[in-house]
């Protein structure tokens, strides 16, 4: 799905590479996590594969055709069938929750019936259907970083980007929201997560792809701890 080929980066004042001659292939189906020291490079790749920024070296093929090659249309074609989570859920205080994931096919002018019907169906998949008519300051952060996911899901993206999703939880939300990742990767969603939560990482058994420094050190499936 997406072939990362000696990708470089380096962001302008810096000298250091923030990602250095990286390969890394993604297949439809896999769930991955991305580990590996802050200032590795984990966000960086998540940024890039989401073409909100181009490799200085290297290329990235998404289905075969490299993403700094697209036009403006297939740039948003290309976001609308990525779904992004954040750290820090990027939910809109004033919007209520059901508001906040219609907002997601709003932008991207579909019809009102088809945003219903859809929300609806996203909110349900996260367990949070009787919350709809809440606003995000009366959830948990666990809920709200469920609201996250259904904004993710609900434009049926073949991926979700995940950039620390469990960083602003405890660990039984962390786990419980790791495996809300793991169902909607079973039904054919492609998973990326990067996260610093190790136990959970070793618990999921899933690829992992380390990072160090902007080079990849290991990519292997399992946990982490069991070389
Ligand atoms: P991680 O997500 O693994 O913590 P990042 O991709 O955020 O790593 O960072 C990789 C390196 O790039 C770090 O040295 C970081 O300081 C640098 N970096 C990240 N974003 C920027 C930016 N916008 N401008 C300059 N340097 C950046
Ligand atoms: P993370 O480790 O999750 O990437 P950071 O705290 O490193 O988060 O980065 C937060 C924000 O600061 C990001 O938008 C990143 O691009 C930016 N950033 C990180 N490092 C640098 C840097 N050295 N110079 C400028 N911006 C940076």
């Amino acid at each position: 799905m997406i072939e990362i080929k000696a990708v470089s980066k380096k962001y302008d004042g810096t000298n250091a590479l923030a990602l250095e001659e990286m390969s890394l292939n993604l297949n439809s189906g896999d769930f991955i996590f991305l580990v590996g020291p802050s200032g590795a490079g984990k966000s960086t790749l998540i940024r890039l594969m989401f073409r909100e920024q181009l490799p200085t070296k290297g290329n990235i093929y998404f289905d075969k055709k490299d993403i700094a090659s697209y036009s403006q249309r297939e740039l948003l074609e290309h976001r609308r069938k990525i779904g992004m989570v954040f750290q820090d859920y990027k939910l809109l205080k004033q919007k209520t929750v059901f508001e906040n994931v219609a907002f997601a096919l709003e932008v991207l002018g579909r019809p009102p019936k088809e945003i219903n019907k859809k929300v609806n169906d996203a909110l349900e998949k996260v367990g949070l259907s009787h919350k709809a008519d809440k606003f995000p300051r009366e959830l948990s952060g666990g809920q709200q970083q469920r609201v996250g996911i259904a904004r993710a899901i609900v434009k049926d993206p073949v991926l979700i980007l995940a950039d620390e999703p469990t960083g602003n939880l405890d660990r039984d939300n962390a786990l419980q929201l790791m495996q809300l990742f793991e169902k909607i990767n079973e039904e054919g969603t492609t998973v990326v997560i990067a996260t610093h939560a190790w136990d959970l990482v070793d618990k999921m058994q899933k690829r992992v792809v380390a990072l160090s420094s902007g080079k990849l050190t290991r990519d292997k499936q399992g946990g982490y701890s069991h070389e």
